[in-house]
């Protein structure tokens, strides 16, 4: 499918949009590319119906909503209707009538009584990452239409059925002349049910549709990960007149673990380490997915170090789980006495001493660096650094 422009953008309208001005700016392009004008252009019904989509979805306060929080994919399922019934003038007069005459006010999809598919829904579940490793089984409450047990989806009060619309002989449609053209249009006497309901259902008011939150149970395979979905059929929003329900996708969102962080297989976790075992080395305790172990840090070892343990990642089938890799970094101790910081800076002038031969003057800073390649280098990385530094601005000078 093509991608869709923003349904704001396709309206012309700002997304703080009142429902009135919203309303008034589809008028105005509902008049513009009013397909009667000129129905060999096909970018006018494109355009039509790209406007009366956007209309149809922005006008529902619930949908709105859906989909400033979810974009097109939120409301993905709204349109699915269209698809088998296909576009055509007739219904497009039908629900221009009511958008201009404001003679139902309501719900633009209640002036469409044909048979339609109902919504798909989209819930987005909360995970931590020990359920979605380990699998679990999940409660969810979930708004939705769903039809109505008193009348069977019909809309006609129990024991009563519904009778056939004289006006427009069950079809539903009437065709009327005007001006040079004869247009179809919804039948006003049935609103395109084809049928009239003399008593309607009390529980849905002949709707055959009623709002109700149901509890699903829903089973979450081992292994799930961040935007995995589980499409539960039919447990979407009752389809209207007999047809079909849509399907609830049941989104996976996993919330952020204060240890590990998942890509794949592997599971991440960054781990502090003191600057003297950062020097000294040493073996540190390390939490795992099924308890602590311990892990040998290397003598000099440097902050963003990768230490891996194989096999305490992901589960998976025996010899194909995942890995822990441990970022390991070197922490800063804060809150040094004098006697401390002193100590510190005994340490630091005998590492410097024996390689800083040379005392180097840049922007104001002074930095030690050794000359003698043979002596002791305690600082490579500087070592580096300071001979790229020193290269740059040569050649810049
Ligand atoms: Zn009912
Ligand atoms: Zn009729």
């Amino acid at each position: 499918m093509a991608k869709k422009n923003d349904y704001y953008e396709v309206l012309g309208v700002t997304r703080d949009v009142s429902e009135k001005d919203l309303k008034k700016a589809y008028r105005k392009l509902a008049m513009k590319y009013h397909p009667d004008r000129d129905t060999s252009d096909k970018t006018l019904e494109e355009k039509f119906k790209e406007a009366k989509e956007a209309y149809e979805v922005l006008s529902d306060p619930e949908k709105r909503n859906v989909y400033d929080q979810l974009g097109h994919a939120g409301v993905e399922g709204v349109r699915s209707g269209a698809g088998t019934r296909g576009f055509n003038f007739n219904e497009v007069f039908g629900e221009m009538g009511e958008v201009f005459g404001d003679i139902f006010g309501g719900r633009s999809s209640q002036s469409n009584q044909r048979p339609q598919r109902g919504a798909d829904l989209r819930y987005t579940l909360e995970l931590n990452l020990e359920s979605a490793l380990h699998g679990t089984a999940v409660e969810i409450r979930v708004p939705r239409l769903a039809l109505c047990k008193s009348c069977a989806g019909t809309g006609v009060r129990k024991g009563n059925k519904p009778i056939l619309c004289k006006t427009c002989a069950g079809e539903g449609q009437v065709r009327i002349q005007q001006g040079f053209f004869t247009i179809q249009q919804t039948c006003p006497e049935c609103h395109g049910r084809g049928d009239i309901i003399k008593d309607p259902c009390p529980d849905c008011r002949g709707q055959g549709q009623v709002q109700e939150a149901k509890t699903l149970s829903v089973k979450i395979p081992a292994g799930i990960d961040e935007g995995n979905r589980i499409r539960l059929s039919g447990e979407g929003e009752a389809g209207t007149r007999g047809a079909p329900a849509g399907d609830l996708y049941v989104q996976v969102h996993l919330r952020p673990h204060a240890l590990f962080k998942r890509e794949g297989n592997n599971l991440y976790s960054d781990v502090p380490i003191n600057f003297a075992t950062a020097i000294l080395g040493g073996e540190i305790e390390v939490p795992t997915l099924t308890g602590v172990v311990k892990l040998h840090i290397p003598a000099e070892t440097q902050s963003g170090k990768i230490l891996r343990l194989r096999g305490k990642g992901v589960p998976g089938r025996p010899g194909a789980s995942g890995d822990l890799l441990c970022r390991v970094f070197v922490e800063t101790p804060v809150n040094l006495s004098k006697d401390q910081k002193d100590l510190v800076q005994k340490l630091e002038d005998q590492l410097s001493e024996k390689s800083s031969i040379l005392q180097n003057q840049v922007e104001g800073h002074r930095y030690s660096t050794s000359s003698q390649p043979s002596t002791a280098n305690h600082y490579p990385q500087s070592k580096r650094w300071l001979e790229a530094m020193r290269t740059f601005f040569t050649k810049q000078s």
